[in-house]
């Protein structure tokens, strides 16, 4: 429930004066639906208001000067604006007034009389001009023209000045609120209140002041990253109350991993002991293996899943893709039927009565492991009891599917797997309420993929060579970048390199794409991976996770658009078997700085760990490196990068407040509790309910 002391902020904008039907929608856009959010309007800049000569007078500024009048011309039609002609002893200028108020402005502005302007002067053939100053007051009453000023973003119809006046209508109407930072971290902060930083942001005393770094806007993301370090840890600590089944170790998981021809890594065999752990505690394990593409995820789920069969339960995997959870089941079917655990693949390809045989054995209990796609949450498919769910790539499924397949289980485990590095300071940001095991540790003997960047104006030469590998019996992905607003000129631009690829390199060129349908995609890629195509062009849809092992040449063009992230993922399509692998980064020059060091830090490394951090580092924000979509929250006032030792105090003191003080029943308690209210994280985090 929302404590009273919040409703003002929880208000409609509409309850703000001036905001009506038409200001309303804008307004809404702009900011958000309610008080609160324009009350966290940040200002992008301030005016300061100091005089200055008229001959200092520049354009496009907002300048303030002390004038005389020496003219004023009447419109001569009502269309024409009113033009006062004012000087000072280094100049003039012309004042321009639209409207049916000629007669008021002279009455309150008489020729002879002086006054301080304030506003945005214009050059024009016809000389300086100040269209309606923001501010015209007698030099007596210079007081009234505020010295510094915010100025907020604005949007078509709804300009900044408006804007302003609302945001400082929502703070007027934002209570102080009780402390909820510990006392003793304020002092060593010198944060200022809540309401006194929030008053502080609207009302900026100069740039430094709207820097992150500012003591105030600090405290305000401090602020909104405990409201969400805290939700997340209450619903860890929540979801850890529930029991769920036991499971131990088992024998088979044992005689499967003698089978594989090879050793675990350390890393892998680190998370399969963390796993293990959360399934033999008792409680609702919900934990997400972090690790690159090929480090060895699928076959620590395995044996986990092992694990559930042999104690009479069952498990699902999911992934995002037919052709995913095809390489899946391939990746662990064979292992765990050879030891008595039944397997199926359940897809949308499944139908009439060889799909009916699948869910009959799945609701008896026969099969102990389903793999499959979003075919696993239709309504009929019953399991017998459903005690382990895998999910591969989570951040691609909705919130609606991940709950559907939670509920066929009576508190399920969950363990996800991503393959999307996440610097290390954001991982609290992504995962605060899941636990974390990172396989950041390579199997051994995979070459690493020799990377090298390149000129687009060298991609004559680079097709040639291109040529000459896949005469050898090579493959290579070629993938085309979405750098236009529209896919369909993105989709142009991969088809016009195919047919140009296919007259160099012949017919095994094919082309695959975001807009095809998805049984279409499938067998472009199946053509691929058995070698029917000998160069796949792709837009960025080649699914992460995709096995091609004879594909060893990655080819990408203009990749100083893509994230690094996004860079690595595509270069871990190749490098798997074990010949040599290459990936060429096609760029158009000239690189900045910047984009320069981004693709050297690909050629120097490939731990996707390090290259996320690199890359946060690089450029210093969060929403450049895609991280929205693998669930980066939106926030409004913390920055992933200028405020990441926040991040990692906001997350330590969550848990400390969790462990002492679970129900919020103490005085910071109930303080923090209005704090939750205030950024209303828990609606953000309906996502997580499903895991
Ligand atoms: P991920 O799910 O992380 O992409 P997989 O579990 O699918 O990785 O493993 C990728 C490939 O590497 C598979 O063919 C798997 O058999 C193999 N593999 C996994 N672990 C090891 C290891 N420790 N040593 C050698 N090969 C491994
Ligand atoms: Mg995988």
């Amino acid at each position: 429930m929302r404590p009273e002391i919040l409703f003002p902020l929880y208000a409609p904008v509409t309850s703000l004066k001036g905001v009506g039907p038409r200001v309303a929608p804008l307004l809404q856009r702009l900011a958000g639906p309610v008080v609160r959010d324009v009350a966290f309007l940040k200002p992008h800049s301030v005016i300061v208001r100091t005089p200055a000569m008229l001959s200092a007078s520049l354009d496009g500024q907002v300048m303030t000067f002390e004038v005389a009048i020496d003219d004023i011309q009447r419109p001569r039609g009502s269309a024409q604006p009113l033009r006062m002609r004012v000087s000072d002893p280094t100049g003039f200028m012309t004042l321009v007034f639209f409207g049916r108020f000629g007669d008021q402005i002279e009455k309150r502005h008489p020729v002879g009389a002086r006054r301080i302007i304030s506003g945005k002067v214009e050059d024009r053939a016809f000389g300086r001009q100040m269209v309606h100053p923001d501010y015209m007051v007698a030099p007596d009453k210079a007081d009234e023209i505020p010295q510094i000023e915010a100025v907020y973003p604005a949007t078509e119809g709804l300009p900044p000045r408006r804007v302003r006046g609302f945001a400082a209508e929502a703070l007027e109407r934002t209570p102080a609120l009780p402390e909820w930072q510990d006392p003793a971290w304020l002092a060593r902060e010198r944060f200022p209140s809540w309401r006194e930083a929030l008053a502080r942001l609207h009302a900026p005393e100069g740039d430094g002041d709207l820097s992150p770094l500012a003591p105030h806007m600090r405290r305000l993301a401090y602020d909104e990253l405990l409201a969400q370090q805290l939700a997340m840890a209450q619903r860890k600590a929540e979801r850890r109350k529930e029991p769920a089944a036991k499971i131990a170790p088992s024998e088979v998981a044992a005689a499967i991993r003698a089978d594989l021809p090879f050793a675990f890594t350390g890393a892998q065999e680190r998370s399969l002991g963390e796993i293990r752990a959360d399934l033999a505690a008792g409680e609702r394990m919900s934990r997400l293996i972090q690790g690159d593409v090929g480090s060895g995820k699928t076959v620590v789920a395995m044996c986990a899943m092992a694990d559930v069969a042999v104690g009479g339960g069952q498990s699902a995997l999911m992934a995002p893709t037919e052709i995913l959870a095809r390489q899946h089941y391939e990746t662990i079917a064979g292992p765990l039927t050879a030891h008595g655990v039944g397997v199926i693949l359940l897809t949308g390809r499944d139908k009439g009565a060889g799909r009916a045989d699948k869910l009959r054995a799945l609701a008896s209990g026969a099969v102990k492991v389903a793999v499959g796609t979003h075919a696993l949450f239709q309504d009929d498919v019953a399991f017998h009891q459903l005690q382990l769910a895998v999910i591969d790539e989570q951040h691609r499924f909705g919130v609606n599917d991940r709950q559907r397949l939670q509920t066929k289980g009576w508190a399920t485990h969950m363990l996800a797997m991503s393959a999307t590095p996440i610097p290390r300071t954001l991982e609290l940001t992504v995962y605060g309420d899941l636990d974390v095991s990172r396989i950041d540790e390579k199997p051994p003997g995979r070459t690493p993929v020799a990377t090298r960047a390149a000129p687009m104006t060298r991609i004559n030469e680079v097709e040639a060579r291109l040529r000459d590998a896949v005469a050898g019996g090579a493959q290579a992905f070629w993938i085309c970048p979405m750098v236009s607003e529209s896919e369909l000129v993105d989709l142009k631009a991969a088809e016009t390199r195919a047919m140009e690829l296919k007259e160099t390199i012949g017919p095994s060129v094919g082309l695959i794409h975001g807009k095809m349908a998805a049984g279409a995609k499938d067998t472009v890629m199946a053509e691929f991976a058995d070698g029917r195509l000998s160069v796949l062009v792709a837009t960025t849809v080649v699914e992460v996770g995709v096995n091609v092992p004879n594909a060893t040449i990655m080819i990408i063009e203009q990749a100083e658009r893509f994230g690094l992230a996004q860079l690595h993922q595509l270069r871990g399509r190749v490098g798997r078997g074990r010949q040599e692998s290459a990936c060429v980064l096609l760029y158009d020059p000239p690189l900045s700085e910047t984009a320069q060091k981004r693709l050297d830090i690909l050629r120097r490394t490939d731990d996707g760990f390090l290259i996320a951090e690199t890359d946060l580092e690089l450029r210093g924000g969060g929403d450049a490196l895609g991280l929205k979509q693998s669930g980066f929250p939106d926030y409004v006032f913390a920055d992933p990068f200028t405020h990441r030792d926040l991040i990692a105090a906001a997350g330590d003191d969550a848990r400390l407040i969790v462990g002492r003080d679970p129900e919020l029943t103490s005085e910071r308690g109930k303080a923090l509790r209005v704090l939750e209210e205030l950024f209303d994280w828990k609606a953000g985090l309906g996502l997580r309910d499903a895991g």
